[in-house]
């Protein structure tokens, strides 16, 4: 029986940190630089040895709160109580099979959970995958083997993962794709609706949907277009929020040009946003979904799940991977899902958002902070020289920098880099956010 605090928690939820990094964490770094590609780049200097609801504790016993959930992931915490069982009971059994040599339940499970869950009452099927990127690859794959066709319509500012075909679906050459090309082939971008920096500020989504669809018909032809690839807020990009409107009239073009409508619901889905996908505040329903980062509490699991039309299009054996669906992590997802259920996690991220409103609204418009927004705990602050709205990255690194210091965790994104972004897990106390809310609150006043 694991030891409890008096909150439920494995982990004391507390924020507590010395001098760091300690000496363990010291020593590792230095290994790490020894042994570890000098490409992969890590935001804190500290190593985790822990971590459980709102806090990872590192090797030398210091506490942060976690506002990033390493990246929109552990929703549900890192440590959930029910995953950890679901994962540990699994792999007493069996580790692998490969689903595409001998199958198992739990990938049928967790097809028939997404197929209820994601938007639409029409009838669906799932394939399952490994990482984001692999779920947006194949979903891609999916598009182009039932239309027929080849063109691929994404947007400023878009963020689809680090594979070939991703990075070229990838906005933002620094650092995700530069001197990493040639990338693929028939990939269209075009404008986003992005309320903050829009040239006029009144443009609806409905217009900015318009332009959007005035560029694919002029330059690459309706008919041409096998996906409209969208995430409906998108994440690395910086958080942004369409204007409402945007969202249904790609989506209605879509489906009146026989163009597959894809949501890469990546980062936004899974409660995330106070829905289970972040469509559904637009009531979207999109012919494919992709989801990844808050499946399965951590474990590496991803999901394309759409139309049973478009996913039987594919031939037998054109979809798959060898550990696609891994079981350990079928049975983390599953877990995860009745967690999220159980502990109503979407009412949780609301009540964040409500928190961090309280706390934080005040601040737009003066100093540095331009804008707030988002949805539920996916919420952003984008920082700008006082009195205009010309990026700030140098005061996102500096408050994203202070908080660390005083114990919060807190990530940074954005095309310009000026964008400070909230992700806790749901699953963080009030009190522990409240304080790692004040912290924050205080690193933006010292700017
Ligand atoms: C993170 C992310 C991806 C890529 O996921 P990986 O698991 O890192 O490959 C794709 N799309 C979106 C919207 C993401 O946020």
């Amino acid at each position: 029986m694991t030891q409890t605090t008096a909150s439920g928690s494995r982990l004391e939820q507390t924020r507590r940190v010395g001098e760091f990094p300690g000496p363990r964490s010291r020593e590792i770094a230095e290994r790490r630089s020894a042994a570890v590609a000098a490409g992969v780049a890590s935001s804190v200097p500290v190593y985790a040895a822990d971590a459980d609801g709102g806090v990872v504790v590192d090797v030398d016993g210091n506490s942060f709160v976690d506002l990033g959930s390493g990246i929109a992931v552990t929703s549900v915490g890192a440590s959930d109580p029910a995953v950890a069982k679901a994962v540990a009971e699994a792999a007493a059994h069996f580790t692998h099979t490969c689903f595409m040599v001998t199958p198992y339940e739990g990938y049928v499970k967790v097809a028939e959970r997404l197929n209820e869950l994601t938007p639409g009452d029409h009838a669906k099927k799932t394939v399952l995958f490994n990482s984001g990127a692999e779920a947006v690859e194949n979903a891609v794959k999916i598009a182009r083997a039932a239309t027929g066709r080849n063109a691929v319509v994404v947007f400023d500012h878009a963020y689809h993962g680090r594979t070939n075909l991703t990075m070229a679906l990838t906005a933002k050459a620094m650092p995700y794709k530069h001197g990493f090309g040639p990338f693929a082939p028939e990939v269209y971008r075009v404008p986003m609706s992005y309320p903050f920096r829009e040239e006029n500020p009144d443009i609806t989504g409905a217009e900015a949907a318009k332009r959007a669809i005035t560029m694919i018909e002029k330059q690459v032809g309706a008919d041409q277009v096998a996906a409209i690839l969208i995430e409906p807020i998108q994440g690395e990009g910086g958080f942004i929020v369409p204007a409402e409107g945007f969202l249904p009239a790609l989506s209605e073009w879509a489906t009146a040009n026989g163009v597959v409508f894809i949501a890469d619901e990546v980062q936004a889905g899974f409660c995330r946003t106070g829905e289970w996908f972040s469509v559904d505040h637009e009531g979207v329903v999109p012919d494919l979904v992709t989801t990844a980062k808050g499946i399965a509490g951590g474990m590496p699991l991803s999901a394309v799940t759409g139309r049973a039309e478009l996913l039987d299009a594919v031939h037998g054996g054109g979809l798959g991977g060898t550990y696609g669906g891994n079981p350990v992590a079928c049975a983390a997802a599953l877990a995860a899902i009745e967690t999220m259920d159980q502990q109503d996690l979407r009412g949780r991220a609301r009540r964040i958002e409500e928190i961090a409103r309280e706390v934080l609204e005040p601040l737009v418009g003066q100093g540095v902070v331009g804008e707030m927004r988002g949805r539920g705990a996916m919420l952003a602050l984008e920082l700008v020289r006082p009195g205009t709205r010309e990026p700030n990255p140098e005061a996102a690194k500096a408050i994203a920098a202070a908080c660390l210091q005083e114990g919060v965790l807190i990530l940074t994104c954005g095309t310009y880099g000026n964008v400070i972004r909230l992700l806790p897990p749901l699953v963080i106390g009030e009190e522990l956010l409240r304080d790692a809310l004040g912290v924050l609150k205080e690193a933006i006043a010292a700017q």
